[in-house]
């Protein structure tokens, strides 16, 4: 699943290849993506794309006072393409298409879906706060104006909740998704269960440097990359995220790994819980 950095640099790519070009096109292949009817998706066509932003993990083209705004949830992606089929696509339940933006130069971009959980959505509005899970969002932890004292009064606002869950909430800091949450908490040395409002002064300041830190490393890492590279380059910059089994690159502990219904979390036990497993509540309910 795309998240901060990633859209970020989806952002920062549109940035430089949409913006100035006028829209030539918009074809949509997946109506179910399509969240919005007014205004429609057509009087894109012939406006300047004047700007790309991000809020949290949603992309936000702003096409000369309307906005494409693109969330693209757990399958979707965005591809760039340097050259679009003039022909109009074929609608098909097998496509992982969504939607495709001509641009006037011939480039322009394709939101695909993979898979069948149809969770991609694309809005068109007149301002971004339209959107309801825009108008939710917490602030962005890159915002310098996200500082330790605003993390505190986040944490302690969400008691004896646990970590995890709470970064994890984009109403509470944007962007952060199942990935970085875990990668933020074994950077900071903390347990995923941890109270949110159990950390000591020296503890806040180590996750909110983790927070920072490891954002900021990831948006650099993953700048300027083509969007074709962006997923294996988020990959290869994990430390315990999606490495159950392989060691810790910190203390070459084993990663081990905590199994919820529809997700998974992934820790250090050396790292971040004293050694100690954490009890996984789904293999502990099978085995009552
Ligand atoms: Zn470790």
């Amino acid at each position: 699943m795309p998240e901060l950095p990633e859209v970020q640099a989806l952002v920062d790519l549109l940035g430089q290849q949409a913006v100035g070009r006028v829209v030539a096109r918009v074809d949509v292949a997946a109506i179910s993506a399509l969240k919005t009817y007014d205004p429609p998706v057509t009087s894109l066509a012939g406006l300047t794309v004047t700007g790309a932003a991000r809020h949290g993990k949603f992309l936000d083209l702003d096409v000369d006072g309307l906005h494409l705004v693109v969330h693209l949830a757990r399958a979707g992606w965005l591809q760039w393409k340097e050259s679009l089929p003039s022909l109009p696509p074929k609608p098909s339940g097998k496509s992982p298409l969504a939607l495709r933006v001509h641009l006037d130069n011939g480039t322009g971009f394709d939101l695909t879906e993979a898979g069948t959980r149809k969770k991609l959505a694309v809005y068109v509005v007149r301002d971004p706060a339209e959107v309801p899970g825009i108008a939710r969002l917490g602030p962005d932890p890159l915002d310098p104006a996200f500082s330790p004292d605003v993390l505190r009064e986040i944490l302690e606002a969400h008691g004896r909740s646990q970590l995890k869950g709470v970064l994890r909430d984009q109403s509470v800091v944007a962007g952060i998704g199942n990935a970085y949450s875990d990668e933020i908490l074994h950077v900071a040395r903390m347990s995923p269960y941890k109270p949110s409002n159990s950390l000591s002064d020296e503890e806040l300041k180590a996750l909110w440097a983790a927070i920072r830190d490891t954002l900021t490393d990831a948006v650099e890492r993953s700048r300027g990359l083509a969007s074709g590279k962006l997923k294996a380059e988020k990959k290869s910059g994990l430390r315990v995220h999606g490495r159950t089994g392989l060691p810790c690159p910190v203390c070459g502990d084993t990663v081990r790994e905590v199994s919820f219904a529809d997700s998974s979390l992934q820790y250090c036990p050396t790292c971040q819980t004293g050694g100690k497993p954490l009890a996984d509540r789904r293999m502990s309910r099978l085995l009552r």
